[in-house]
């Protein structure tokens, strides 16, 4: 290998500015040309490492996976260009990960929090209202600066989704997160429990696909950001069907969700709620979609920008990650034609570059 890496073209460093060129020297971003080493030149439109900010690594459909199982699926998440993960809850230790110079960075959220037979057996830390907070603390402290719980689920008895916890417990367990310096998401697929979580000051929602015109109000006024997985909620018919017979009402309930998905999410970004990339990757759907869900965000009125915006140089801000700065690790996607006329160009990056490393490409 080189010693330095010479990316040329067009170096997108925000929906707005470019550069024609920048170098990688010791796996980092400098704007200088270095005065010595063999050099070595790659050439395209130039972004930061995509972003997959809802993704579990260590989680299958079953639980907690090996440590192979996992480094299989960091590395395809990886290869298609993802080189800034944030873990939405997984129940095996991937700190391991942090010391692999070629696997994506991670933030984790700890492990899912909800009740006992409320949620995907095997996932969570299952526990009742009165342990919640002792729960996130503790959570909060294993994770990377974020905490996530379950919002709502399947209630059998009321046969529709329904909350997993009372407002006023989450009100305080949320309140501990940000004590010590987490923040909080939660899965929410219906009307209420966003409204629940959005009282009780959430900073983050994922799915959020019972945003309704009044939470779509609130979410942007009180800046919660959501994580909407079109990818995912794509599969709800498929998530519903089992239940079709015995919760009919659950089931009329997750298609109605489904069919207005893009409605929903195109009224959220309108009203200026931040929306972000994620997959949900790790449960049941396969690693490696990142652009998969770049591209859905374009059919909820997104333009290609914003939805690169929304994996990229935005998701970055908003988790206090950089982008393509002077002195930063390279971790660059390399594209043959210009993104940001067709958000589909990521579907197949020239070259993933990670900590200045060719890593993967065509
Ligand atoms: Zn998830």
């Amino acid at each position: 290998m080189a010693d330095v890496l010479h990316v040329t073209g067009e170096i997108l460093l925000s929906e707005e500015e470019s550069v024609g060129e920048l170098w990688v020297v010791d796996g980092r971003i400098s704007f200088t040309p270095p005065t010595s080493g063999e050099v070595e030149t790659v050439h395209g439109f130039v972004l930061p490492g995509f972003v997959d900010a809802h993704c579990h690594v260590g989680l299958d459909a079953h639980g907690a996976v090996d440590d192979e199982t996992s480094e299989a699926q960091a590395l395809t998440d990886r290869d298609a260009g993802t080189l800034l993960i944030r873990d939405a809850g997984s129940p095996a230790d991937t700190r391991w990960i942090d010391e692999r110079d070629d696997l994506p960075k991670v933030i984790r959220a700890g492990r899912h929090i909800a009740r006992p037979k409320r949620y995907i057996r095997n996932f969570a830390h299952e526990v009742e209202p009165e342990q919640l907070v002792s729960r996130v603390r503790a959570e909060a402290r294993a994770g990377d600066g974020w905490v996530k719980l379950v919002g709502d689920w399947i209630d059998r008895e009321r046969g529709d989704l329904g909350p997993l916890w009372p407002r006023e417990v989450l009100t305080e367990a949320i309140a501990v997160a940000h004590e010590e310096g987490a923040r909080v998401t939660a899965h929410c697929f219906g009307e209420e429990s966003l409204a629940d979580f959005a009282a009780a000051g959430t900073d983050c929602i994922e799915h959020a696909t019972g945003l309704l015109p009044e939470t779509i109000q609130t979410f942007a006024d009180q800046d919660i950001a959501i994580v909407p997985t079109l990818v995912n909620i794509e599969t709800f018919p498929q998530i519903a069907a089992p239940a079709q017979e015995k919760f009919p009402d659950y089931h009329r309930h997750m298609l109605d969700l489904h069919a207005r998905r893009y409605e929903t999410i195109a009224a959220a970004r309108e009203a200026g709620v931040r929306v972000y990339v994620g997959t949900d990757a790790g449960g049941s759907l396969p690693h490696g979609l990142v652009a998969q869900e770049m591209e859905q965000l374009t059919r909820a009125g997104f333009s290609s920008p914003e939805a690169l915006a929304a994996g990229t140089w935005g998701a970055r801000e908003w988790l206090g990650r950089p982008g393509i700065h002077e002195g930063e690790d390279a971790d660059l996607v390399v594209l043959a034609e210009d993104p940001r006329a067709d958000v589909r160009t990521c579907l197949d990056p020239e070259h993933v570059i990670l900590r200045g490393a060719r890593v993967a490409g065509r």
